[in-house]
This record gives structure tokens, sequence and C-alpha cells, in this order.
């Protein structure tokens, strides 16, 4: 059994009932690499932000769940010697599907969870979460439940429609539950593909597509209900134009990719959404950077001169988040 205090990492409490007091979000980053996490910690020390690690049962599967934990508690290290005295890293699960799996983490170093019984019968989800938060708590660890369900794919996380989360039950699972924060479903998606063209409307200014705006009247029905409570958005990734049509002009095929645009983000950030997840737009600035090096520089194959530029362009999509999007710049609680 490792505590995650030991680790130097912190649970979601305190920043969470400063984000909400602050109007501003936390980013929830999914990292499965050392560029990946390299790149967060940067950004996250240089602006000065608390930042989530997350990891899902995709990137366990990928890069083992040991490794992923040391490698969390690297990043504790590795953002003091970048001049950063009081780092507020938390190491949160993504997505987790069973009791199991949630001690599993808890077990071994993580500080906050999150039970996923979203696609189980109500009564089925609180019984879960309840059983989870139980053990959590024992801990200190925090824990995300979730009501309603999402469209599109994440890892194993999949499903064709959205059911946005019914305000009338929040209370009652929260008062249950005892879970504290929940995701909910107001219209963002999974994956990179959030919606489909005909869904759509094209700006006449730019020919770009613009989705359907979100459920801000489900938002404000249970802030309504739970005032003060933590709330989370998943799926919120923006899928910048401008990483798609480098990964489209250097041999890429993402035909019609559409995310949340980040003036929504922003406001919803502004509110009591205090986490926000974002993963598809660091796979695409990724790719984008990695696409760029193979075509304009065939004769080159050292990993390091495609994954440092990739690197390079996640910590800069990265910091843009924190700062333009989220706002969570400057509010560690100590520097
Ligand atoms: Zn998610």
């Amino acid at each position: 059994m490792v505590n995650y205090k030991d680790l130097g990492l912190v649970n979601t409490r305190d920043m969470f009932a400063r984000a909400i007091k602050g109007g501003y979000a936390i980013p929830a980053f999914n990292f499965n690499n050392m560029e990946q996490l390299q790149a967060i910690i940067k950004a996250a020390v240089e602006t000065k932000s608390p930042v989530i690690l997350q990891v899902s049962k995709g990137a366990r599967n990928y890069a083992n769940q040991t490794l992923l934990r040391y490698m969390a508690e690297g990043a504790v290290e590795y953002a003091k010697e970048l001049g950063c005295a009081h780092p507020e890293i938390v190491l949160h699960l993504d997505h987790g599907d069973s009791f199991e799996l949630c001690k599993s983490c808890i077990d071994m170093g993580f500080s906050s969870v999150m039970i996923d019984g979203s696609h189980l019968p109500y009564e089925e989800n609180v019984a879960l979460t309840k059983k989870v938060v139980e053990y959590a708590h024992q801990f200190d660890v925090t824990v995300e439940g979730e009501l309603g369900v999402l469209a599109g794919v994440e890892d194993e996380v999949c499903a064709e429609h959205h059911t946005y989360t019914n305000p009338e039950e929040v209370i009652d699972f929260a008062t249950r539950t005892g879970c504290d924060s929940l995701a909910i479903s107001i219209g963002t998606s999974h994956g990179a593909y959030k919606f489909k063209p005909e869904q759509c409307h094209v700006d006449p200014a730019t020919g770009r597509l613009v989705p359907p705006p979100l459920a801000f009247e489900v938002l404000d029905a249970v802030m309504e209900k739970l005032p003060g409570f933590p709330i989370v958005l998943h799926g919120s990734s923006s899928v910048p134009q401008e990483e798609v049509d480098t990964i489209n002009r250097y041999g890429g095929k993402l035909e019609a990719a559409i995310g949340i645009p980040e003036e929504e983000l922003r406001k919803a950030a502004k509110s009591a959404v205090c986490k926000i997840n974002i993963d598809s737009d660091s796979r695409l600035a990724m790719t984008a950077a990695i696409r760029k090096v193979f075509a304009e520089k065939p004769a080159e194959f050292d990993p390091r001169k495609y994954l440092g530029p990739a690197r390079d362009n996640m910590e800069k999509m990265y910091k843009h988040k924190i700062i333009n999007v989220l706002g969570s710049d400057g509010k560690l609680a100590q520097c």
C-alpha cells in the first residue's frame, strides 16, 4: 500500500474549492508516455497552475500502471527541479470501470479516481460509486462519479449517442454516494470527431464548421440543485483546425474532425465546472509535429528529432489551454 501523500501528490478537494470560488477550471491532461508528461509538467510549472495527470485504462494497458505511477512521482520532483517549490499535481484514474480497478490504483498511490458507472442502471451506479467512495475516503483519495452518458470513443469507453445528465438526479446521487465531484453530460463528447458535419453550420467568415452549442441550461440546472459542488466536463478538446490541417497537409487523413469551441469551454470554466478533460488535442499536437518532421526530413531517424518537436508543440498547446481557456495560471496555493 502506497499513500499518494508520500509521493508528493495531492487530491482534488482543495484545488476544486478554490477553482469554483475563483471562476476557473483545473486542466486534466491524459498521459501515456514521457514526452507528454514532460510537456504537461513544464507547462504547469511555467504557468504556475495546479494540474491533474490522468491515466485511462487504455494508458495502463499501453504503458503499465506501475511505470505510470513512478512517472507521476518523478513528475513531482521534476516540477521542483524546474523551480516550483510547491507543485500541486494530482494522479487521477480516468474512467475506472470497476471497484477492483479503483482499489488497485488507490493502493498504489493515485490521489484521485473516477468510477464511471454512467452506463449502468441508476441504482447500480449509486451502489458502485458509494462502494468506491467508502474505500477511497479512508485514504483521503477523492472520487469523481458520472451521471449522464457522453457520446464518442475514448479508449474502451464508447457510446453512440449522448444522454444529458438529469438534473433531478444529482442531489440524490451526490448525497447517497458521497462523491467529491460529478462528471456531467451537456453535449461534450470523446474523441476528435465530436459532431457530424450535418449537425454543424458553416461560419461564413472562416468557412469552418461550427458545432451546436453545449446545453448550458442543463449545467445551470445542476448548479442550482447542487450549489458549489465540483462539476467535471469530459471530452473537452477543441480539435484545433491548424493541427488538423498540418496533419492532413503532411499525409494524414482526418476528415471533418470537430471539437468544442474554446469560447464555450471558457464560459464553462467560469462556472462550477472545475475540471476540464483534454486528451485529443494533445494527440493532434503530437501527430502534427511528427508528420511535419517526417515529411520535411525523410532521412531523419533519431526519435528525439521528431518526439522533441512533438513535445514542444504539446507544451505550447497545454500552456494555451491553461492561460487562455481554463484560467488556472498563477493559481497555485503557494509558489
Ligand atoms: Zn472521459
